[in-house]
């Protein structure tokens, strides 16, 4: 509908967020004037208040204010505002959210590229965090919209066998 696309593309007053090295996506409130290790005052960067071509709408993880941010990491953090869950550092300020399911036993672990697909791995608990080990199982999904994204991801949470909208590419370690 044209009045969904105008609102799309509606620039919003919002400053710009940071992704830190230490798993966060922090508005200049929680962050602060000072880059944690340099010392260095970056209110400047904050306060620009402008949309870089790569940067996205996301939220802040630690209060919610709404951020410019790298499109990957603001992406993330959308769904992570529906669903919970922990941002990671996975190398190289690469960017991956963490989901767990009920029974704490395993995670949705959801990562994205600008412009690709959103990539799904179902991983225990004991793999994400200490071993290392291969996801279960993989799916992918094109963007689309964040409630099928959402449902997606619930879905691979609760170890269903079909995925709605998502394409099983890997499984116990074969890829397919
Ligand atoms: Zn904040």
């Amino acid at each position: 509908m044209a009045t969904t696309t105008k609102k799309r593309t509606v620039t919003e007053k919002r400053m710009y967020g940071v992704w830190t090295p230490w798993a966060e996506v922090l508005c200049f409130k929680c962050h602060g004037p000072k880059d944690k290790r340099t010392g260095e005052d970056v209110s400047a960067y904050f306060k620009a208040n402008l949309r870089g071509s790569h940067d996205g709408p996301g939220f802040c993880t630690r209060c919610g204010e709404k951020i410019w941010v790298d499109e990957t990491v603001a992406h993330l953090t959308r769904l992570r505002k529906v669903l919970g869950g922990d941002m990671n550092q996975t190398g190289g300020m690469c960017s991956a959210l963490s989901i767990a399911n009920a029974a704490d036993t395993h995670y949705a672990v959801v990562t994205t590229e600008s412009g690709d697909d959103v990539f799904i791995g179902y991983y225990t608990k004991e793999a994400w965090d200490h071993t290392g080990d291969e996801a279960i199982v993989c799916y992918t999904i094109p963007f689309t919209s964040l409630e099928v994204e959402c449902a997606a991801i619930q879905a691979v949470l609760t170890g269903a066998a079909e995925v709605p909208g998502a394409k099983k590419v890997m499984e116990n370690g074969v890829w397919l």
